[in-house]
């Protein structure tokens, strides 16, 4: 085969590798954030500009040294900021006016740069050098954004961190010691950037799509625990993570007490007002409890308009001081929905978990309390053994 010939085939294949990429950046689930969802987009750019910079350094072998030189640096320079791009938009980042500037800033300098070490001083290892730890800047940036994401997400992050890692070292490590130590002709330089250029991209692809499928997994996740009407935790997380955060509680050797309540009358709100109204209740009653309860505490919406609240660090006379203040503050603010006006209120009974009982028992005795205080009157707390 011809120089001719290979560089044709290379063209090819890194063309044909950078289309099925691009075409499975369009296949990922598009977020719905503003920035998240131009991530994708910026990937796409990144496929685009590292297979132009690889064909750019083989036109050199076929007569378009110009081409390789004014293109070469500038398109993987360009290739490592739109790393950095597409990963900030990945975690809903904008990317400001300044930062732009300071991009196209530090593209220009760095090709003025690698046209005087080409046309004044004719030193390929002064371009080469440039052209590897110029790259380093935007994906030692990527990875510092990535690390503080990595404690809240989970494996797609460390996905994406990896791919990077294994970037930056082929960037300072693999690059300089190909380049300046074991030097190759240049076809097999060539080749060396082919095969690097192409597993590059593969890896950032792998770790963007892996971080993506597994924050939607996480998204997915947090859905099926929560009630989406009034944002409460719900049944499935009452049977599957509350026994969980027992035994926590139990083997930390701390209090945990159960409030469980239920408002006053509420058929009758439906009734007056309309179901729409009663929906509306149900939302403003969740969100004046969440306002009161601590980040430690989990409010679960059991059904209709029962709650319960796993109160963490609670004995039970803090769990009934807790009711108290719930009760009194839901009792405290007008419902205003269309031209309605109401007030809502509710009962509640209280117990503590005691070391070693079960927690859908003590449920029981506290639903009993509850069922006490509402046919002892109702907008009232009852607690057991206090
Ligand atoms: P009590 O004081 O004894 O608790 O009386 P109550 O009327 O609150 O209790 P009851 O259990 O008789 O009625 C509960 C009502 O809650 C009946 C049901 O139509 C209504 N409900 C349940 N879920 C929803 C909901 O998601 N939205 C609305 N608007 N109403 C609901
Ligand atoms: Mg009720
Ligand atoms: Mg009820």
């Amino acid at each position: 085969m011809g120089i001719e010939e290979i560089v044709m085939f290379q063209g090819g294949l890194l063309t044909l590798v950078a289309l099925i990429g691009i075409a499975f950046t369009f296949a990922l689930p598009k977020p719905k954030h503003k920035h998240k969802s131009k991530a994708a987009h910026y990937a796409r750019l990144f496929l685009v500009f590292t297979t132009l910079a690889q064909i750019a350094l083989s036109l050199r072998h076929v007569g378009y040294r110009e081409v390789y030189i004014l293109c070469y640096n500038l398109f993987l320079l360009l290739s490592a900021w739109l790393v950095f791009i597409s990963v900030a938009k990945r975690y809903g980042h904008a990317i400001r006016g300044r930062y732009r500037y300071a991009i196209a800033g530090h593209l220009l300098v760095v090709e003025l740069l690698t046209m005087h070490f080409y046309w004044n001083q004719n030193s390929v290892v002064m371009r080469d050098a440039l052209m590897l730890f110029n790259c380093a800047i935007p994906l030692l940036m990527t990875l510092s954004r990535i690390r503080h994401y990595l404690s809240r997400e989970s494996v797609g992050n460390w996905v994406l961190m990896f791919s990077l890692v294994v970037a930056l070292f082929i960037t300072l490590i693999g690059g300089p010691l190909y380049l300046f130590v074991f030097v190759g002709s240049s076809e097999q330089q060539t080749m060396v950037g082919l095969i690097s250029i192409i597993s590059l991209q593969m890896l950032f692809l792998l770790g963007f799509a892996v971080s993506i499928m597994y924050s939607l997994l996480e998204r997915l996740r947090l859905r099926v625990f929560t009630d989406a009407l009034t944002g409460a935790k719900n049944r499935h997380f009452y049977y599957e993570m509350a026994p969980k955060l027992c035994a926590f509680a139990e083997r930390q050797q701390q209090n945990l007490s159960v409030v469980v309540c239920d408002i006053d009358h509420f058929k009758s709100i439906n009734d007056r007002f309309g179901h729409l109204a009663g929906d509306y209740a149900l939302k403003h009653f969740a969100r004046v409890i969440q306002s009161m309860l601590r980040k430690e505490d989990t409010l679960i919406r059991m059904g209709g308009e029962e709650f319960l609240i796993l109160s963490v660090q609670s004995d039970v006379a803090e769990a009934s001081q807790l009711a108290e203040r719930l009760r009194s503050e839901v009792n405290a603010y007008e419902v205003r929905f269309q031209s309605h006006r109401f007030r809502l209120t509710a009962s509640f009974g209280v117990v503590e978990i005691k070391q070693n009982s079960d927690l859908f028992d003590s449920v029981k005795e506290a639903d009993a309390a509850l069922y006490e205080a509402k046919h002892t009157g109702r907008n009232q707390v009852v607690a057991v053994g206090f």
